[in-house]
């Protein structure tokens, strides 16, 4: 069984976190708490973006008394961010914050940790204990002479027992690193050894490209080894960027429903028979504005287009002049080329509103056969570099043998 299954259930407001809840995506807010209209603007655009939870820092008064008119008009949780001092985590629990974020590496004494977890099992609100490479506690950077994973995992168990001293367990962690393998190394020792849930992510992972691909090495690898209960790209950009990307990782790895457009294309080669780039990015763009929860194709030619991408729902591919549009492979239209984008948006929107089998029972009669021909001249002028009917003579060759 996954340890993503069998960590203890806590709940941030109303969504589940463990205990096999859907893995839930997180993020921050880049505004000044003080600022509420501003905040609100970006936990909105957050939630629309694919944010289940968000954080928002309490660094000082004004944020805390920010806090108190952001929370009621939330459209999802809201953890409070602290670090240092512990009375602005009392000052969000009064707020009605559904979450506390504690930084065991600047919050270290423990009856100011004590006096936060009383006030927080009083009100029924989890606390993330969040370990950070970045600010390890001193004490322990000394005895592990760096941030190394044992350090991460001792920090985190040494806030668990002053959070157990008052009977207080509606716990997640995170153990973040900015180094992938150790990162990972990290929450792998951590599941090792807890049954909290654990909220994943890459520390300072910096602007993208480099940061996408740094939080999706380290959080896929986890969450395919079944580790990992909610997650959050920390991304030098635009935090909707960050929650549009967690969102989409969980999606990618079915973890998630689809909830947006996935959209594939082939990388093109010398066979492509249009600018594979310009239509699967004018695609992506109006199929993203028309808000379709399908898998789309955009294929670069006939030859190989609709059968490479069969798993699809619903594709193009380019040949002679013409687009070829399918479903799970199967061809259903040819168009002219300059309408192809046009032809997948209508087809798509039917395809959603009817379903696979009726599409396809609709299908123009013409569509298989003039499919074929394409490929076939194509085959001829090109070559079939997948030498597909030398490769099946050489097969039933062998099988007759
Ligand atoms: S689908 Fe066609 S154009 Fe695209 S990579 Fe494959 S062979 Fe090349």
């Amino acid at each position: 069984m996954d340890h993503r299954d069998r960590t203890r259930q806590i709940h941030v407001g109303r969504v589940p976190v463990g205990g096999g809840a859907p893995v839930s995506v997180q993020s921050m807010t880049t505004t000044k708490t003080a600022d509420v209209d501003g905040t609100l603007a970006q936990v909105y655009a957050l939630a629309g973006a694919g944010a289940d939870i968000v954080r928002i820092t309490c660094n000082d008064v004004g944020a805390a008394e920010g806090l108190a008119e952001i929370v009621p008009r939330s459209p999802v949780p809201i953890i409070a961010d602290i670090h240092y001092q512990y009375r602005l985590a009392l000052a969000a629990l009064e707020a009605g914050v559904q979450g506390l974020r504690l930084n065991p590496g600047n919050i270290r004494k423990p009856h100011q940790i004590r006096a936060v977890a009383r006030d927080a099992k009083d009100r029924g609100i989890p606390i993330r204990v969040g370990v950070n490479a970045g600010s390890l506690d001193r004490e322990l950077m000394a005895r592990y002479g760096s941030a190394t994973p044992e350090a991460l995992v001792a920090s985190a168990l040494k806030e668990i027992e002053y959070l157990a001293e008052e009977d207080f367990h509606d716990i997640k962690i995170s153990v973040k690193h900015s180094h992938v393998p150790s990162m990972v190394e990290s929450y792998r020792l951590l599941a090792d050894t807890v049954g909290f849930p654990l909220h994943l992510g890459v520390t300072e992972a910096g602007p993208p490209p480099g940061g996408l691909i740094k939080s999706v090495a380290g959080i896929a690898t986890l969450l395919l080894e079944g580790i990992g209960d909610t997650i959050r790209f920390s991304l030098t950009a635009d935090p909707v960027e960050e929650a549009r990307a967690g969102r989409q990782l969980l999606e990618y790895l079915n973890l998630r429903e689809r909830t947006g457009l996935d959209l594939i294309a082939c990388p093109s080669c010398g066979r492509a028979e249009v600018d594979v780039l310009e239509v699967a990015s004018t695609a992506q763009a109006r199929l993203e504005e028309a808000k379709l929860p399908i898998q789309v194709a955009v294929m670069g030619c006939v030859v190989n287009g609709p059968g490479e991408a069969r798993e699809a729902d619903i594709g193009i591919a380019a040949g002679r002049g013409r687009g070829h549009l399918f479903i799970k492979g199967k061809v259903v239209r040819v168009v002219p080329e300059n309408e192809m984008v046009d032809a997948l948006l209508d087809e798509a929107r039917k395809l959603v509103a009817e379903g696979v089998e009726a599409r396809i029972a609709a299908a123009d009669d013409l569509a298989a056969d003039l499919a074929a021909q394409d490929r076939q001249v194509l085959i001829e002028i090109q070559g079939d570099a997948n030498r597909a009917a030398a490769r099946r003579a050489a097969v039933a060759d062998v099988a007759a043998r």
